[in-house]
């Protein structure tokens, strides 16, 4: 399965030694939200939402990606920091449908989407999460949250979200690339 192989190439070169400013390896905090995800007896498109969620940080040129202090701050909401999201989804939708591709592009406005609804849940954010809201637009306004939850995969983003937020630990080593491969390959299309 050509697709498969090509994803785990990513999780295996880049995405062994990329780090985003959070304490384990990009590929490392992917195999971890996936884990989550299907320890939560998730369906399988969700998990491998959960698993593929940053894959757009390792298939699109990160020197695109503005960074705080560095003027990155978008005139458009939310439009310059959900680039991971929607690169991710874009790269995905050659060999998955919705159900995976739209909760990975719909990730990055769920943190603002539960920054907005939930209190206390930016102070659950690492880092450098809460450095990158900055430049993905803050909390939703009430409009956008408005619109973010009549979106058709709102709640499953919000799901990964959650996932990727918990996917960041250094003491838990996650089951590898191999474990998913087939779960992946039952849901490219055919
Ligand atoms: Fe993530």
């Amino acid at each position: 399965m050509i697709a498969v192989e090509i994803i785990g190439g990513l999780f295996a070169g880049p995405g062994a030694s990329d780090y985003l400013g959070e304490p384990v390896a990009i590929g490392v905090h992917m195999l971890q939200a996936g884990a989550l995800a299907e320890a939560a007896d998730a369906e399988d498109p969700l998990v491998a939402a959960a698993l593929l969620h940053d894959i757009g940080h390792l298939t699109w040129e990160r020197d695109d990606e503005p960074r705080a202090g560095l003027g990155g701050s978008s005139s458009r909401a939310g439009s310059a920091g959900d680039r991971h999201g929607e690169a991710g989804a874009r790269w995905l939708s050659q060999w998955f449908g919705g159900a995976v591709t739209e909760p990975v592009r719909l990730h990055v406005a769920a943190k603002r989407y539960l920054c907005a609804t939930e209190p206390g849940y930016l102070g659950l954010l690492s880092a450098e999460s809460v450095r990158t809201l900055v430049w993905q637009g803050g909390p939703m306004k009430p409009d956008e949250r408005a619109a973010f939850e009549a979106l058709p995969h709102a709640r499953d983003a919000v799901a990964v979200r959650r996932w990727d937020d918990a996917a960041k630990d250094p003491a838990v080593a996650p089951p590898g690339f191999a474990h998913f491969a087939p779960l992946l390959a039952a849901l490219v299309r055919a």
